[in-house]
């Protein structure tokens, strides 16, 4: 019996172990992939309090270590669904459960889809969504970047450091992301644009061969052969498993109230994937404190 099971060990979820740690509770993290969550592969971060300058990942793994250095416990499985029974609850993973008188979740955001046939069975295939994960295997080679934000414009710039040629192929007229990295991105050789165009197909059987991107305007099609597919077209919540003990709103996010509680006593959620304006290291450290802290009081006060 543990008395918090935080889901997700991004920063909202860390945060959250290390307030609910160091009031005396036993906590365990459950983690589908990595810790640290989608700070991890950012190159640069400038604006958290207190620190001028540090990479994504010596960001995440410092998070951990101190949340570690607490106590935590930590098990990488996915959880699958969250039941409230009357006195405990009850987080369900693909090959396990765990009771427990409070749940925090902290699932964060998965990056988005293009939606196309294929996509699913070439990724890892050719089709990625991270560049900076798998941007070396690609070096001397042609590849493509779907997307017209920050994340595209960046991941663009730095593939363009390995590969021969970098197409960024973006369905809007204009990038959506900073001007200061579409003008880095400007002064690159080796980039092509494909602007106000849609990918329409991804083809290849066992690996990626070629896309087949649309012009908006003209109608035309054109087949390009690449060997890597860089998919950035932003991030959505993944919350469906908590729809029995949380409301989420029309576009997937968990609604609470301002101390993080979701419509069950005693289930919260922090960070990116609950409603809320800014979403930021700093509000998911935030949130983290808050639920963290609103958790052992209602631990002391129940039970
Ligand atoms: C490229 C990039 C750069 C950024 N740069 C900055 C910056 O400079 N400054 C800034 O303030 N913010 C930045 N952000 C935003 C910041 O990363 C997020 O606001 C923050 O990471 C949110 O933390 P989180 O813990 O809520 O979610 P996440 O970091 O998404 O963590 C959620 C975790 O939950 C896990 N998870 C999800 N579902 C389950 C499940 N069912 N079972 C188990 N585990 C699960 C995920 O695997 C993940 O590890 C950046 C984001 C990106 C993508």
């Amino acid at each position: 019996m543990y008395d918090i099971v935080i889901i997700g060990a991004g920063t909202a979820g860390l945060s959250s172990a290390i307030y609910a740690l160091r009031s005396g509770k036993k906590v365990l993290l459950l983690e589908k992939e990595y810790y640290g969550g989608q700070i991890v592969f950012a190159s640069e971060i400038e604006n958290y309090p207190a620190i001028k300058k540090i990479s994504g990942y010596d960001f995440a793994s410092s998070l951990y270590e101190q949340a570690m250095s607490l106590g935590a416990e930590i098990k990488y499985e996915k959880a699958v669904s969250v039941e409230n029974n009357i006195d405990e609850k009850n987080v369900i993973t693909e090959n396990n459960s765990y009771k427990c008188y409070c749940v925090i979740i902290a699932s964060g955001l998965k990056k988005r889809r293009l939606g196309l046939e294929n996509e699913e069975k070439l990724t890892g295939h050719g089709v990625s969504y991270c560049s900076v994960c798998d941007g070396a295997f690609y070096k001397g080679k042609i590849v493509a970047v779907a997307g017209g934000g920050n994340t595209a414009l960046m991941d663009a710039v730095f593939l363009s450091d390995y590969c021969s040629k970098v197409y960024i192929i973006h369905r809007r007229k204009e990038f959506k992301g900073e001007k200061v990295l579409a003008e880095k991105l400007r002064k690159k050789e080796n980039i092509s644009y494909m602007l106000n165009s849609t990918i329409e197909k991804i083809n290849g059987s066992e690996k990626l061969e070629s896309i087949s991107v649309v012009s908006n305007d003209s109608k035309i099609q054109n087949d390009i052969e690449v060997s890597g597919l860089f998919i950035a077209i932003g991030q959505i919540p993944d919350n469906e498993i908590f729809r029995s003990v949380a409301d989420l709103d029309e576009d997937g996010y968990i609604i609470t109230d301002d101390e993080c509680h979701t419509k069950t006593e005693g289930i919260f959620a922090v960070g990116d994937c609950r409603k809320k304006d800014i979403k930021q290291l700093a509000t998911a450290g935030a949130d983290g404190a808050t639920a963290g802290l609103k958790a052992c009081e209602y631990i002391n006060k129940k039970y």
